[in-house]
């Protein structure tokens, strides 16, 4: 197939909310910079309800953002608002530019390993897999409809999180239980992220100026989610999400790892049922349910006032990190970088020197000068003596997005 335009609309669809990025391809490829070819973002929040609000930012024609409220019922109402919104830049989806439209999946199960071109027997794979990812993939799910309906002619492109982790090798994305029951229900280690640990992956290489192949990374995603990934010469062998976003490091409102007997203990001890135990998990637990605050700047303010709560939760929080960073240590057997990604792997100083503080022995420092540096672009924090190299850098599942379906449609 080839494409005639060369925009791609990113399209990532929550549950409440469409976050979505217009870009130029031709531009991303030919300027440096994070904004290159980036022509409008924006995003629908709190979709279905009378406060539902458009936020848009026409970067194309350098005009402010535009935020508009009042309520948008459904994702076909929010997808013909942010259509609206495009076309009053000149941007508009019936634009013969547009070659594609990429959409953010996030269960992809076993089948998908790489992003796929949308039809009616993807879409049906996609919501086969709704079981594993009933959270996430019937969002995802209905911005395809949803899109389809406007764009029946166009191609739209499904790039899945757990694509990158498809090649986890059996001993690592296999749980030590029985197979039969596991095999029935599809219960497995997916991982998640895969987009931005990819993409990290890959700029960490360049940063070194090697090639992916020749460089074995360790990923530190540190977002609201947050997840680690041990990448062996461009190819993923360990995640530390699973068959849900849940397992793994602490999050913001996530508890990460737990022993599996802790549900029992909550349905049997406490008589929670399983939507509650689901929601203490998944939404009260990680850092807010430590502390009450999910935000690391507001974390640290505490901290640094003497909050004791703030302090001990900020410890789980390094202490999980570390662990992951010593047991991707041992899985990849030599470490050539650390890379720190998302919003408080790419922002939260502190959070980079504690993971990292008492691994000199492993080859790993932090430079406090080089950790204290702002900027949007990937940078070593390391001193120049250390064996492994520890880099900052942004991570960009949008562009990501925006490239794998480009190459997909233009090949
Ligand atoms: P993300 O999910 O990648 O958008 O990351 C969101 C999280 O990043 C927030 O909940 C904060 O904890 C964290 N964050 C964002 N900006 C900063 C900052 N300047 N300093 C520390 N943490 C930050």
């Amino acid at each position: 197939m080839t494409a005639t335009g060369t925009r791609v609309l990113v399209l990532n669809s929550g549950s409440s909310s469409v976050k979505y990025q217009l870009l130029d391809m031709h531009d991303t490829q030919s300027e440096g910079g994070s904004a290159a070819g980036r022509l409008a973002v924006g995003l629908v929040e709190r979709i279905g309800e009378e406060t539902s609000r458009l936020t848009h930012t026409p970067l194309a024609t350098g005009g402010d953002k535009r935020e508009t409220e009042g309520p948008i019922a459904d994702h076909e109402a929010a997808l013909k608002a942010v259509a609206a919104e495009l076309s009053a830049d000149g941007l508009g989806l019936d634009s013969p530019q547009l070659a594609a439209i990429g959409h953010r999946v996030v269960h992809g199960g076993l089948k998908f390993t790489e992003p796929t071109l949308i039809d009616d027997a993807v879409l049906q794979e996609i919501e086969r897999l709704v079981p594993v990812a009933p959270l996430h993939n019937p969002a995802n799910i209905t911005g395809i409809r949803t899109a389809r309906a406007l764009r029946p002619d166009l191609p739209q492109v499904a790039v899945f999180d757990t694509a990158f982790h498809t090649t986890m090798p059996e001993y690592t994305a296999r749980y030590a239980i029985d197979v039969e029951t596991a095999d029935a229900h599809r219960i497995r280690r997916y991982g998640f992220h895969g987009t931005s640990h990819a993409y990290v992956s890959r700029k960490t290489a360049a940063l070194l100026g090697k090639d992916p192949s020749e460089v074995n990374v360790i990923v530190l995603h540190l977002g609201n989610g947050a997840s680690a990934s041990a990448v062996a010469g461009g190819r993923c062998v360990d995640t530390s999400m699973g068959l849900t976003p849940l397992e793994g490091l602490v999050m913001g409102t996530r508890s990460g790892d737990i022993d599996p007997a802790v549900t029992f203990h909550l349905k049997r001890v406490a008589g929670m049922s399983a939507d509650e135990i689901d929601t203490l998990l998944n939404k009260k637990s990680g850092l807010i349910g430590l502390c009450g605050d999910n935000d690391m700047r507001e974390i640290r303010r505490r901290i640094d006032e003497g909050d004791e709560r703030a302090a001990l939760a900020f410890d789980i929080y390094i202490h999980r990190l570390k662990k992951y960073i010593g047991a991707y240590s041992a899985v990849l057997g030599r470490v050539d970088a650390v890379a720190f990604t998302a919003g408080v792997g790419e922002n939260a100083a502190p959070v980079r020197e504690a993971a990292v503080a008492g691994l000199e022995e492993m080859g790993m420092a932090v430079d406090a000068s080089l950790n204290a540096v702002r900027s949007d672009e990937p940078r070593l924090i390391s001193p120049e003596y250390a064996r492994v190299a520890v880099a900052v850098v942004p991570t960009d599942e949008e562009l990501e997005i925006a490239q794998q379906t480009y190459a997909l449609v233009s090949a």
